[in-house]
């Protein structure tokens, strides 16, 4: 794939030139018009604005049908076109500033092994990184899961009577449904970070770990800020949304109570932590209010400072394509006549810590690479996982939280691989996926159409004269299927496939009459 960007503009869909070409001899034509992968088929914009697609449906503890929310997002072409180019755009990004670190593949190698050697001592490490911290002057608390942290956060609230709260973007309170629960308590929280603010203003969950609100257009966010805080809802120009949106929080912001910032990397030498922000809004939440809480999930730490350039290098490059986040800011201790509190979050981390399988999802630096690049991430939306994590990393992550509830997620992958070269910390997350399809089965998390299915296929497959018959009579069924048989309503599969071709020789008949030997 090309690196350049530039044929995004030309109307013909994010395919390199070569496979445009008039004489590529495996061009699927359809009723005289070629099909191209999803890519390709992108339709265009339309000039009319259509409404947003929303989240998946949550039922209880019933498995989120993401299929089902995909589908409507691939049904709002725009925001579809829109959402599949913007994080390509990312994904070129990425691979542009890597191609410029030549030790780029030393440096991955080097971030899994430093989180790997933390978390097989996380216990010594998060002892260290506690008493150096009070030593710092932080008071520093423990919380084994959602409720603690937020009764936790609640009560150092209320020792200062505090009743506003701004806050930078946290995955980890997002994990801890810290907004609604504070919400039921009486305080007023505010996001700092402008996608969070728009996500918050539209009382939806982020949909990437990165750029919250990246499935929304201008038009979008321009209904929102209309219909919140009053801006005009025909002006989606990009510079007079963020403006009015600074206008309407800067006075939150310098009245607010008390602040909170999440962690990206803690280090146990020093006792410090690290927030890395695009917006300087961690700063704000920081360093406004006198009183400043930090939710900081336990496998966040590092062993020393002298680590931490390898994440830092990884992270934005990774996240965005860019060399640097604009703020990398030190929080080593409270302000002059502040204080700070720091909240140590297991929820749920300690157990997956001991699962054989998935431990190494716990070294994930929340970079949104693998999203990025995910095609079905890219297609359906992070909303449409119904989950706090979305795209690759979800699907790994989420089970450890409910397995029934995310049952569907690890199925939501083409198990390309693409999501596992891109992490710089080198998590095998296609693997983990492919063993959380596993572990459902053992489980009995998985529908009974799926599994009778695939112990057909399981058969089928084991018994290679079988296989071999019933591959030839597919050929020449599919050369001869009338369409509507794949193509109806009934088929989800046929909505937005084409089946290709069948070829005119399996590899093993070619084999065969080739070599002249069992493969
Ligand atoms: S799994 Fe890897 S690529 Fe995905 S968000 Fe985490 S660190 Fe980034």
């Amino acid at each position: 794939m090309s690196n350049s960007v530039d044929h995004l503009a030309d109307g013909v869909g994010t395919l390199h030139p070569e496979l445009l070409a008039d004489a590529d001899p495996d061009a699927i034509v359809h009723n005289g018009k070629r099909l191209d992968h999803a890519e390709g088929a992108s339709k265009p914009l339309k000039s009319k604005p259509e409404p947003q697609p929303r989240r998946a449906k949550i039922h209880g503890n019933r498995p989120v049908d993401q299929a089902e929310a995909a589908a409507r997002f691939i049904a709002a072409p725009e925001h579809e076109k829109m959402h599949d180019e913007r994080l390509w755009d990312l994904r070129q990004k990425r691979d542009r500033e890597m191609h410029g670190i030549a030790e780029w593949e030393e440096l991955r190698s080097l971030a899994s092994a430093i989180k790997e050697h933390t978390l097989t001592r996380l216990d010594e490490y998060l002892e260290q990184f506690e008493a150096n911290a009070r030593s710092n002057g932080i008071t520093v608390h423990w919380a084994r899961d959602a409720a603690e942290h937020n009764q936790i956060v609640h009560g150092v609230l209320n020792d200062h009577g505090a009743k506003t709260l701004i806050k930078s973007k946290s995955m980890l309170t997002e994990e801890c449904g810290f907004r609604p629960y504070m919400a039921s308590v009486g305080i007023e929280v505010i996001e700092t970070d402008l996608g969070e603010r728009i996500q918050q203003l539209d009382n939806e969950d982020p949909s990437h770990v990165v750029v919250p609100a990246v499935h929304k257009l201008r038009t979008d966010v321009a209904e929102v800020f209309s219909n919140t805080i009053g801006t005009d809802p025909a002006n989606s120009d990009v510079h007079y949304l963020a403006e009015s949106q600074r206008q309407a929080t800067r006075p939150l912001i310098l009245g607010a109570d008390a602040g909170m910032t999440g962690c990206n990397f803690a280090v146990a030498e020093t006792g410090t932590f690290v927030v890395c922000t695009n917006e300087g809004n961690a700063d704000l939440s920081a360093n406004v209010p006198k009183l400043h809480i930090a939710s900081i999930g336990i496998e966040k730490i590092i062993p020393r400072l002298e680590h931490l350039a390898v994440f830092v290098r990884l992270l934005s490059r990774s996240a965005l394509g860019s060399p640097m986040t604009q703020y990398t800011s030190h929080f080593r201790g409270p302000r002059a006549g502040g204080e700070m509190h720091i909240v140590l979050v297991d929820n749920g981390r300690s157990e997956r810590l001991g699962l054989h399988e998935f431990w190494t999802s716990l070294k994930c630096i929340r970079c949104g690479a693998c999203m990025n690049t995910c095609p079905v991430y890219r297609r359906s939306g992070g909303l449409s996982y119904g989950a706090t994590y979305s795209g690759p990393i979800g699907l790994i992550i989420d089970p450890t939280f409910n397995a029934r509830k995310y049952s569907n997620l690890p199925f939501a992958s083409s198990l390309n691989g693409s999501c596992s070269n891109v992490c710089p910390v080198k998590i095998n997350i296609h693997e983990q996926i492919y063993a959380w399809r596993r572990e459902l089965v053992k489980q009995h998390e998985v529908p009974l159409v799926k599994k009778v299915a695939m112990k057909a296929a399981g058969e089928l497959l084991s018994r290679p004269a079988a296989y071999r018959a019933a591959i030839a009579t597919a050929d020449a069924a599919l050369a001869h299927l009338p369409r509507f048989v794949i193509y109806n309503g009934l088929n989800a599969w046929g909505k937005h496939r084409e089946v290709p071709h069948p070829p005119a020789q399996t590899f093993h008949s070619w084999y065969q009459a080739n070599r002249g030997e069992k493969p």
